[in-house]
């Protein structure tokens, strides 16, 4: 079945414009022109595979629509690319902070952004674990399941988007080796060229900080980019 995006934008000509690119691409697409009816039409029987979310809505702000998706189960997982005004770093950052998983300036490219939507839905589909194949992991104070999408902190569960999820295994998986932006782009965006490194600080920063003790563990390398330690900073290493 060809994977269904949700459209949450007012901009009629705006969604008419996406509708006809997105379906000429082969995805099924559903649209509303306000925040509730977003949220409404994701929580609905047909679930959408990608949320293309604006963040000036008549009636809710995009953040706060992509907040109560993260707060629900059934949604939560559920990849949201946000959709604002040129160069706004402030709402960028706060995309971020509630959960978006990517973010596009008006006015985008459509080429960058099929590639993007492509490259997500690659990522979620991806993420679907084969059966039988063990797929929980543990490392200190770190717990994951990866077919459940799951983590657990010290024993308490924290809940993580599709970027972060993958973020954290791909560090857990890579540990003690140097990431650099544009290879954690690559390995966990799927992105292969023109996105912007500001990207994954942003998410390794709120990543950091949804894992509390266990992020520690994350290592800036200014400059250069992100490591996974293998051991908690200040312990020596066990031979
Ligand atoms: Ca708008």
């Amino acid at each position: 079945m060809s994977p269904h995006i949700l459209l949450v934008e007012d901009e009629s000509d705006l969604v008419q414009t996406l509708r006809y690119r997105l379906e000429k691409e082969g995805y099924q697409v559903s649209a509303s022109l306000t925040g509730q009816g977003g949220l409404d039409l994701a929580q609905g029987p047909e679930r959408p595979d990608l949320i293309l979310l604006d963040l000036m809505l008549p009636d809710l702000p995009g953040t706060e629509v992509c907040r109560q998706l993260r707060a629900e189960k059934e949604t939560r997982s559920i990849p949201v690319i946000m959709l604002t005004a040129k160069g706004d770093e402030i709402d960028r950052v706060v995309g971020f902070e509630v959960g978006a998983d990517d973010y596009m300036a008006k006015p985008f490219s459509m080429r960058e952004l099929l590639l993007r939507i492509r490259a997500i839905l690659r990522r979620s589909k991806g993420r679907k674990a084969s059966p039988g194949k063990p797929t929980s992991r543990a490392f200190g104070p770190i717990k994951m399941d990866e077919a459940g999408r799951q983590v657990w902190i010290e024993g308490e569960e924290v809940v993580l988007t599709m970027i972060e999820f993958n973020l954290l295994l791909h560090f857990v998986n890579n540990k003690g080796q140097v990431q650099t932006r544009d290879e954690l782009l690559a390995q966990v965006w799927g992105y292969r060229e023109g996105v912007s490194s500001r990207t994954v600080d942003t998410h390794v920063k709120r990543l950091r900080a949804k894992i509390g003790v266990a992020g520690v563990f994350i290592e800036t390398l200014r400059g250069v980019g992100y490591r996974f330690r293998r051991q908690p900073p200040g312990q020596k290493a066990t031979p």
